[in-house]
């Protein structure tokens, strides 16, 4: 079948103005939030399951490839067309199906948008725990792709630990259902294992959650510190200390700086670095863990610790942070984030690394991250059009993520590996767990038309090492 028959096909399912296909319109699907481009063939939009199992036996006959898309905010390049497919955009499966807050499961279609689901559920007490700092506009799907985290991951848990049931539409267009409400299925654990799977083993349809009762109180720290160094030590002694807080954020200096004159969130300009601090739960026990933490901050050299007076208070220390990457783009016409995970007993001499790396390659890097996940989002400031500066903004991305791994770390915590460090994965695995990984995307996707050249090497064996790291790199 040609692209222009399948195309014609598709609109017969989807209506006229359920498929993109001319050029001006595509060029809008050929990013997400990371570094690559690939211009897509068609969009899709479907809005109901029945739909995306007939456009899987469409792209199975005309064997084109299939890549689901929920806000396009993915940070590793997993929601692009690499070989001008088809994008399944979710924008138009968004609602909220279901909320049963006896079970205390919510519904949705992937779609959703992560903050509508908290904000539906609020008034009755109740919140949708994973908080990408995107969330305002990440979808419910993308998350479970991307198994997401956020800053309150720390104490709750990533997205796979609050889904406990899917939908999903297989590459051959059969439909499974996994788990349920009940908080545990029997057999194998397929709802864990599709989440995370960055959309390359089904595509999820329909998404059972978890909801959250909203904590009694909570208490939001700002610690301020002269150095970088006594801020990472911090982290390590507030869990030494037995305390785990909902979230442990920090951000350097030189980006606190660079947030506050974007944002207005009341950090001083003329600290090295802050950890914003957030302790929930009963009342009583909150007091006594907001000081508790107090005293370990002033062991470890705070300047000084603020905490927050009242919801306005709080929201503000939360705007710096959650603004924090959208200040950075004021600096630079592109940036790129690493998502690099390290014990955090290492984070103070990770840190030292990024800043010798910054200087090796001439880059300036920030560093905003969830430190108590040990979990670091170097953010590389370049010139995209520069393509020497682009070349070493590659290079130091990867010099960091080899630091992380050698320290016992991983290649990512919650970004996913996408199309742009599919290559790195036999850094971290023996060629025996890649084979596994393989045989396990080749039960579910055997003629790999869904979502190909993501999260698995596009080459055989220990050789991917070595393949050009982003091919189709625009300048
Ligand atoms: C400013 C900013 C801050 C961020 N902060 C965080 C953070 O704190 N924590 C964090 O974890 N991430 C963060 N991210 C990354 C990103 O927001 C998350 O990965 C998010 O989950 C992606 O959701 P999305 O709807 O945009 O998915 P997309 O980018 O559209 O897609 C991501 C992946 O999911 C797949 N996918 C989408 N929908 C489906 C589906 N229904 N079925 C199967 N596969 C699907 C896609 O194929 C792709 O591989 C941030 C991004 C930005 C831009």
């Amino acid at each position: 079948m040609s692209f222009a028959a399948l195309v014609r096909q598709l609109r017969k399912i989807l209506g006229d103005d359920g498929v993109l296909h001319r050029r001006e319109d595509l060029l809008l699907y050929e990013y997400d939030a990371g570094f690559s481009r690939g211009l897509p063939g068609a969009v899709l939009f479907p809005r109901t399951t029945a739909q995306v199992v007939e456009i899987m036996k469409l792209a199975n006959q005309a064997g084109v490839s299939v890549v689901p898309r929920g806000a396009g905010t993915g940070l590793s390049g997993g929601a692009i067309s690499r070989d001008a497919g088809l994008i399944l955009a979710f924008s138009r499966m968004n609602c909220i199906l279901e909320i049963d807050l006896a079970s205390q499961r919510a519904v949705v279609q992937p779609g959703v948008v992560n903050l509508e689901l908290t904000r539906a559920v609020e008034r009755e007490g109740y919140y949708f725990a994973p908080d990408p700092s995107s969330q305002k506009a990440c979808t419910i799907g993308g998350n479970v792709a991307e198994n997401s985290g956020g800053p309150h991951t720390l104490a709750y848990g990533v997205t796979v630990n609050h889904v406990t049931g899917l939908e999903v539409v297989l590459p051959d267009a059969r439909v499974l259902h996994l788990g349920g409400k009940a908080a545990h299925a029997a057999g194998y654990d397929l709802t864990g294992f599709f989440v995370g799977s960055e959309g390359t083993l089904g595509i999820a349809t329909v998404i059972t959650v978890k909801l959250t009762r909203l904590p009694e109180s909570a208490a939001t720290l700002l610690g301020i510190y002269n150095t970088i160094d006594d801020a990472a030590n911090t982290v390590v002694a507030i869990t030494a200390a037995g305390i785990t807080p909902a979230a442990l954020e920090m951000l350097d200096g030189w980006t606190l700086r660079v947030v506050e004159e974007a944002a207005h969130a009341g950090y001083p300009l003329d600290s090295g670095a802050v950890l914003l601090i957030e302790v929930e739960g009963l009342r009583e026990a909150v007091e006594e863990q907001a000081a508790a933490i107090e005293r370990v901050c002033l062991q470890q050299k705070a300047r000084e610790v603020r905490r927050a007076r009242s919801a306005a208070e709080r929201e503000l220390l939360w705007k710096g942070r959650k603004n924090a990457f959208a200040s950075l783009g004021r600096l630079s016409s592109s940036y790129y984030t690493q998502d690099g995970v390290v014990p955090r007993t290492k984070i103070p001499q990770t840190l030292r690394f990024v800043d010798e790396v910054g200087k090796k390659y001439g880059l300036r890097i920030g560093n905003i991250f969830h430190a108590g996940d040990g979990n670091l989002h170097p953010c590389i400031l370049f010139d995209v059009r520069d393509k020497q500066q682009t070349a070493r903004t590659l290079a130091a991305g990867r010099d960091i993520l080899e630091y992380c791994i050698s320290l016992g770390g991983t290649l990512t915590g919650e970004h996913g590996i996408g199309m742009e460090k599919s290559n790195f994965m036999p850094m971290l695995f023996s060629e025996e767990n890649m084979e596994v990984m393989q045989a396990l995307r080749q039960a579910f996707n055997p003629r790999g038309l869904l979502n190909p050249m993501k999260l698995l090497p596009t080459t055989r064996g220990c050789r991917e090492l070595r393949t050009p790291l982003m091919p189709r790199v625009v300048a």
